[in-house]
């Protein structure tokens, strides 16, 4: 086990995760949440089951005014203004208490949406790179609702590619506007937002970012799009023809917007994984209760094996997203809060945000898919009835595709994983290179005789490990391939991008049992049940994703070579997951809920 780094050398970096070791009590963990925190949990999810459901018909026929009403009341509640400074009239809540305001809004996916359009990223702009003027201007409406905002990137031909923008900014003659023309689309509040955050090239070139007002002649908002989803959310398309911007309403620098998008849309991406893992626990409460309710063949749907295995499955995904989110925000809080030789609190937050850019992009992918799987088997579980639109599942099936398309598709997401972590480990700023090396070294030394951990998590902690090897064995030989075209490989890409997010994942799950465990003994047997065969089947996808690698990188003699490295690395025992899933089942029959919940 000779690859891995203790974490307490200096190695809390993004990313280090695939390289050095963690314990348990340096992974934040839902049980590790305050009663503050937990309190903010519960004021957003009783704000969502009292004043949102009971509009969700209303909602989604996009009643005039309604979303906009909606947003405003949670604004008086303050819940709009997480991400602003208290100076500025917001809560500024820490990194672990706005993700699980994120995650507690998403009972309704519609409102979650638009809370984040607002709260998330039509608000990072500002509070990140608004110079005084415009946050004192801005912000305390933001913060209560009395401003609306949203985030203005995507246009009808740069979606994906968001630098190919043809909206244009130029300075009028007498330089106290930037005038705009061009369009945007897929706006999300864009229909009744009062401050729109947009994305502009001056004079053609020089991407950058302006705050636009509502009812700034020549700008005008479209139609609501007609969505297979997140009907209640208002998404439209914006046009500027010749529609002044008052000068000081640039946004940080000319030429410097692709700084504000992206690392907005890295905090966004985020809370979307946040929100994902709420919508993924609604999907499971649903369908607990409709299969204990639903008899077939004489008996409930619920004693079935293969409902009970799709229940399982669903409450061990959602582990392990749920201990990757909240890992993730206890990570990135702890580093804010860390001594910082930069003065601006503001400025280091960005840096810290930006740090773990990586672990964000995973969350986002992993939380979107977690939900997707989820609602499919929702959906599956109800029968026919999950077809049928008076049902919740149908809805919420729609509802879900979208967090795969926005905030970056999972397929960019997937290759700004690894493309993020070469360009660390080219930096020096990760020892990815030194790590694959001193693997080489082990596998041209022949099988160790090294001991191996020991005690009850002595086989996860084993896998753990070896995913790591698995990682640098197929990255490393993808990159001494194809070197600088590796970007070119985006199968490849994929496929690493994969095993990487199944490390975080098993190491989330794996730190997050232990700790329970040793916290609550015997109590905590399901939940060391779900890790163990979220692992399992964690350590066997990345074999599958690092043979496919390996196949497309070497051939022969080599690649047999790699194969049998990659068996030896990939080497587990076998556990009997069926039984698993049906005890983890079992335990969300029992209260009809995620049986984790804030453990
Ligand atoms: C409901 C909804 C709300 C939205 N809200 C907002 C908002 O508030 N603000 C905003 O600015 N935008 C918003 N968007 C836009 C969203 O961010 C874009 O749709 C998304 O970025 C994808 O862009 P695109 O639709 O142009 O697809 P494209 O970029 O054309 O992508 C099409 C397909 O090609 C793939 N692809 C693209 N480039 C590559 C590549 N280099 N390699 C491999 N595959 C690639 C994509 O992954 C995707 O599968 C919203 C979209 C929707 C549907």
């Amino acid at each position: 086990m000779a690859t891995t780094t203790p974490v307490s050398e200096g190695l809390q970096r993004g990313g280090a995760f695939l390289i050095a070791s963690s314990r348990p009590e340096d992974v934040f963990t839902p049980a590790d949440l305050s009663d503050d925190q937990r309190l903010i949990g519960q004021t957003a999810e009783e704000f969502v089951t009292k004043e949102v459901l009971p509009l969700i018909p209303d909602l989604e026929q996009h009643k005039e005014g309604l979303m906009a009403q909606v947003l405003k009341k949670a604004g008086e509640l303050g819940l709009l203004g997480s991400a602003i400074p208290e100076e500025y009239g917001g809560s500024g809540l820490d990194k672990v208490s706005s993700t699980v305001l994120a995650e507690k809004v998403a009972g309704y996916a519609s409102f979650a949406v638009s809370h984040g359009g607002h709260a998330g990223i039509g608000t990072i702009p500002i509070v990140y790179f608004g110079t005084e003027a415009q946050k004192k201007k801005y912000l305390p409406k933001i913060a209560t609702g009395e401003s609306l905002s949203c985030y203005c990137l995507s246009e009808p031909q740069a979606g994906s590619d968001a630098l190919a923008s043809r909206t244009r900014a130029v300075l009028s003659p007498d330089g106290k506007n930037w005038i705009l023309n061009g369009q945007k689309m897929w706006i999300t509040n864009g229909g009744f937002a009062d401050v729109y955050i947009v994305f502009a090239k001056v004079d053609g070139e020089k991407f950058s970012c302006f705050i636009v007002d509502r009812g700034t002649p020549g700008f005008t908002a479209g139609a609501e799009e007609k969505k297979m989803g997140i009907r209640g959310s208002s998404t439209v398309a914006l046009y500027f023809e010749n529609a002044p911007v008052p000068r000081e309403n640039l946004l940080h620098e000319v030429g410097r917007g692709h700084i504000v998008a992206f690392n907005t849309l890295n905090v966004g991406r985020f809370s979307l994984g946040a929100a994902c893992l709420g919508g993924a626990k609604q999907a499971l409460v649903v369908s607990s209760k409709y299969a204990k309710e639903r008899t077939a063949f004489g008996k409930s749907i619920s004693e079935f094996g293969l409902i009970k295995a799709k229940l399982g499955e669903m409450a061990i995904r959602i582990f392990a997203i749920e201990s990757m989110v909240y890992r993730t925000a206890g990570t990135i809080e702890s580093a804010v809060a860390a001594p910082s030789a930069e003065a601006d609190k503001t400025k280091q937050a960005m840096q810290v945000l930006e740090e773990y850019a990586i672990e964000s992009s995973i969350c986002k992918v992993a939380g979107s898919e977690t939900l997707d799987y989820c609602v499919d088997e929702a959906v599956q579980i109800f029968g026919g009835y999950g077809f049928h639109e008076d049902y919740p599942v149908a809805r919420a099936y729609r509802d879900s595709r979208v967090n795969r398309i926005f905030e970056g598709t999972n397929e960019i997401n997937r290759m700004l994983i690894i493309q993020m972590l070469l360009k660390r480990a080219m930096a020096g700023a990760l020892p990815l290179i030194p790590a694959a090396m001193k693997l080489g070294e082990e596998v041209l030394a022949g099988p160790s005789f090294e001991e191996g951990p020991s005690g009850p998590f002595a086989e996860e902690e084993r896998s753990l490990a070896q995913a790591k090897k698995i990682f640098l064995l197929a990255a490393g030989t993808a990159v001494q391939k194809f070197r600088d075209k590796i970007a070119e490989q985006q199968e490849i890409v994929a496929a690493l991008g994969n095993i990487v997010m199944d490390v975080y994942a098993i190491e989330s799950c794996l730190r997050r049992a232990q700790k329970s465990s040793a916290a609550r003994g015997e109590s905590a047997a399901v939940m060391v049940d779900a890790a163990r065969a979220f692992i399992y089947d964690a350590l066997e996808r990345a074999e599958k994703e690092a043979r496919t690698a390996l196949a497309a990188t070497a051939a022969g003699d080599t690649l047999a070579t790699q194969l049998a490295v990659l068996r030896r690395f990939a080497k587990h025992a076998v556990i009997d997951t069926i039984v698993i899933r049906r005890r983890v089942a079992d335990a969300v029959l029992a209260q009809d809920r995620y049986p984790f919940e804030g453990r």
